[in-house]
C-alpha cells in the first residue's frame, strides 16, 4: 500500500522586544541566570502584569503578512501546569479568541535543485489556523549528578505561536516551509530567526494514510526540533516508522514524542508530561486586547516588501533564475546588500556568485556578518565593473577583494596604489610582442613549423614582461596574429 504523510507545524517565534511582554525586564540573550527578572515574571504575590503594546502590534504584522484576519478584540487567558520554570503555575497565552486566524502563506518550492541547475518550480500554498501571542516560560538545567537548576530570565519573554493546517506532506516541504517563514519573519524585523539560541522553535505534528484517503490518520507530535535539517530528518524518521507501525497490522498511538539528535531516532515522551488538562480562562488580572481599526491600518501600509515578493521581483528585474532569487533572499541584510553591488555592478550574476563565495567565506571564518562587511555593497559591485571592463583580469580581483577586506579601501584606489592595473592598451602590446618574437626568431620558426605548443611559451614571455598585467586575452589574439601571418 502506497502511504501519504500529513504534517502541520506549530512554530514558536520570541519577538524582538527590548523588555518583556507582561514587564518591564530586558530580553537580552545571555545575561546571568535569574539577574532579569522582577515580582511580576517571577508571579508574585501582588504584582500586576502590563501587556507590552509592542508585542501586540509586532502580532497583529505578522498575521497581517501571513494573510490572517485579525480579532480587533482578542483575550490573553491562563494555562494551567505546574512545572518548576513556571513560578506563577500558569502561562499567559491566548485560546478563544486569538489576535489572528484563517491565513494563508504561498511559497515556491525548488524539486531537486542543485546550485546552477534550476530544478522544477513549485508553489506549496499552505493554510495557517492562527497567530497568538503569549509569554515564555524559563529553563531548567539538568545535569548529570547534579541538583536541576532553573534559570527565570526567559520567563515573559514574548513569542508568537503559529499554528498551519496540515497542508506538509514530507519533512524536505516542511522545512523548506519553515525556512521560508523565518525570512518572512526576519524581513518584518520580527524575530532574529536564531534556532540555535531558540529564539524561533518548531513542534512538528505527523501522521500517514493510505494514498487517497481524505480523513486524518492518528498523529504524534515531534519536539526538540532546533534546526530545519533535524525537522527534516526527524519527520522522515517519523514517517517511515509510522508506516512500519501500520503494515506490521499495529495502530499508531497518539503521543509526544523527542528527536534523539545522537541515535537519530524519535522516541516517546513519559506520557505523563503530556496528560494535561490546562484549564484555559481569561487571566483577570488583564483586559482584553484591542487593536484600532485606524491602527492596524498604519501597520498594513508600513509594511515591506515580503522576501516572496522580493524574490519574484529580483528574477523579473535582475535576471535571476527562480533558485538564485531564493538564495539572494535568504535574510533581508543579504537581499539589500545583492541590490546595491547589482546596481553599481550592471552583472547580477556575478554579484550573486561573490556573495555567496568570497564574501561570505571570509566573513563566516571572522564570524562577522554581512552588515559589518569591510567591503561595502557598491564597493563589490566597483570591483565586478573593474573585472569585466578588462582593468584587472580574473586573480587581480582576487588580490584586490582580499586587500578591500584588509584596509575597507575602494577597488579603485587599491587598483591605483598598487598599480596593478591591466595593460588593455592594443598599441602598447603591441610592441611587447613583437618584441619578444623579434628576441625569439628560433622559437618563431619552430613555431611556424607545427610545434604550435610554443604559444604558452611566448604568452609567459609578454606575461613575464609586463609583471603580469597584460590582458591575457589580448595578448593570446595578437601573438595568434602574430605568429600565423
Ligand atoms: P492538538 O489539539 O493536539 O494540539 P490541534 O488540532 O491544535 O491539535 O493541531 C495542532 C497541529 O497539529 C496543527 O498544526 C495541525 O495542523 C496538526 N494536526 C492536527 N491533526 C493532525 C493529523 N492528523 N496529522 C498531522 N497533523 C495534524
Ligand atoms: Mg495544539
Ligand atoms: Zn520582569
Amino acid at each position: 500500500m502506497q502511504y501519504e504523510p500529513v504534517i502541520g507545524l506549530e512554530v514558536h517565534a520570541q519577538l524582538r522586544t527590548r523588555s518583556k511582554v507582561f514587564c518591564g525586564c530586558s530580553t537580552r540573550f545571555g545575561a546571568p541566570p535569574n539577574s532579569q527578572t522582577c515580582p511580576v515574571c517571577l508571579g508574585l504575590p501582588g504584582s500586576l502584569p502590563v501587556v507590552n503594546v509592542q508585542a501586540v502590534e509586532m502580532a497583529a504584522r505578522a498575521g497581517l503578512a501571513l494573510e490572517c484576519r485579525i480579532n480587533r478584540r482578542s483575550l490573553l487567558a491562563r494555562k494551567n501546569y505546574f512545572y518548576p520554570d513556571l513560578p506563577k503555575g500558569y502561562q499567559i497565552s491566548q485560546f478563544e479568541e486569538p489576535l489572528a486566524v484563517d491565513g494563508r502563506v504561498r511559497l515556491l518550492t525548488l524539486d531537486g535543485r542543485t546550485r546552477g541547475k534550476p530544478g522544477t518550480l513549485r508553489e506549496l500554498s499552505v493554510g495557517i489556523i492562527r497567530v497568538h501571542l503569549e509569554e515564555d516560560a524559563g529553563k531548567s538545567i539538568h545535569a548529570a549528578r547534579q541538583d536541576t537548576q532553573v534559570n527565570l530570565n526567559r520567563c515573559g519573554v514574548p513569542l508568537m505561536e503559529i499554528v498551519t493546517h496540515p497542508d506538509l506532506r514530507s519533512g524536505k516541504e516542511a522545512s523548506e516551509f519553515l525556512d521560508y517563514l523565518r525570512r518572512v519573519l526576519l524581513f518584518l524585523s520580527l524575530c532574529d530567526g536564531n534556532m540555535e539560541e531558540g529564539s524561533l522553535r518548531c513542534d512538528a505534528n505527523v501522521s500517514v494514510r493510505p494514498r487517497g484517503e481524505t480523513s486524518l490518520g492518528t498523529k504524534t507530535e515531534i519536539k526538540n526540533l532546533n534546526s530545519f535539517r533535524f525537522l527534516n530528518k526527524a519527520l522522515d524518521y517519523e514517517i517511515r516508522r509510522q508506516i512500519r507501525v501500520l503494515e506490521s497490522g499495529r495502530e499508531v498511538v497518539q503521543e509526544t514524542r523527542l528527536w534523539e539528535e545522537d541515535l537519530e531516532v524519535t522516541r516517546p515522551m513519559r506520557s505523563k508530561e503530556e496528560a494535561h488538562d490546562y484549564r484555559y480562562f481569561p487571566d483577570p488580572d488583564l483586559l482584553p486586547v484591542v487593536i484600532s481599526a485606524e491602527r492596524l491600518d498604519e501597520i498594513r501600509n508600513q509594511m515591506p516588501e515580503l522576501p516572496g515578493d522580493r524574490a519574484r521581483r529580483f528574477g523579473s528585474q535582475y535576471g535571476l533564475d527562480p533558485g538564485d532569487a531564493l538564495v539572494a533572499t535568504r535574510t533581508p541584510e543579504f537581499a539589500e546588500y545583492f541590490e546595491a553591488s547589482a546596481k553599481s555592478a550592471g552583472n547580477p550574476k556575478s554579484v550573486l556568485n561573490w556573495m555567496v563565495g568570497d564574501v561570505t567565506h571570509r566573513l563566516r571564518r571572522d564570524g562577522r556578518g554581512l552588515e559589518d562587511s569591510p567591503v561595502k555593497a557598491a564597493d563589490l559591485g566597483e570591483l565586478i565593473r573593474l573585472l569585466d571592463e578588462g582593468t584587472i583580469s580574473g586573480k587581480m580581483a582576487k588580490g584586490v577583494f582580499d586587500r578591500m577586506y584588509e584596509t575597507g579601501k575602494p577597488p579603485g584606489k587599491i587598483v591605483r596604489e598598487q598599480n596593478l592595473a591591466q595593460i588593455s592598451d592594443r598599441s602598447e602590446l603591441e610592441s611587447v610582442v613583437s618584441g619578444i618574437l623579434e628576441s625569439h626568431a628560433d622559437a618563431v620558426e619552430r613555431y611556424r613549423n607545427g610545434k604550435r605548443g610554443l604559444l604558452g611559451f611566448f604568452v609567459g614571455q609578454v606575461m613575464r614582461q609586463t609583471r603580469g598585467q597584460a590582458n591575457p586575452k589580448m595578448v593570446n589574439q595578437l601573438l595568434r596574429r602574430m605568429l600565423d601571418r
